[in-house]
């Protein structure tokens, strides 16, 4: 059980705690129960806050691990860089430079071949030519 389902506990015996001492007819004791619930009812807030941040966090270092992955993986060949070898869920390539270092995004550049028969790699998302050694 989780620090939050054991805080919803909590206060749910708290309830009942007042209802009984409600009964009771005891001041002091309904005082002590609504003090306590108090600081459950922000000890609860904090930890509802506390997995939250947990789980951004957990992707944040998931996404950071998986970058640092690609970058390590990342090998220049020419003026393209491929994948040696492609992470899991990654083909090897190629892809083109000025967006993965500018924008650290990896773009698969396609073959082209200039009017003059000169083979380029092409990116379509910065429209880049770039020269491709046969
Ligand atoms: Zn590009």
């Amino acid at each position: 059980m989780g620090a939050v389902e054991s805080f919803k506990i909590a206060l749910d015996a708290f309830r009942v705690m007042q209802d009984l001492a409600g009964s009771a007819a005891s001041a002091e004791l309904n005082r002590r129960i609504a003090e306590a619930y108090a600081a459950v009812t922000t000890a609860y807030a904090d930890a509802i806050e506390l997995r939250e941040e947990n789980v951004n966090l957990k992707r944040q270092l998931a996404d950071d691990s998986e970058q640092r992955a690609l970058r390590e993986a990342l090998s220049r060949e020419g003026d393209v860089y491929w994948l040696r070898p492609p992470p899991p869920g990654h083909h090897d390539g190629p892809f083109c430079m000025l967006c993965s270092d500018v924008d650290h995004k990896l773009v698969t550049v396609t073959e082209f071949t200039t009017h003059d028969s000169k083979p380029e790699w092409r990116c379509r998302k910065c429209n880049q030519y770039v020269p491709r050694r046969m």
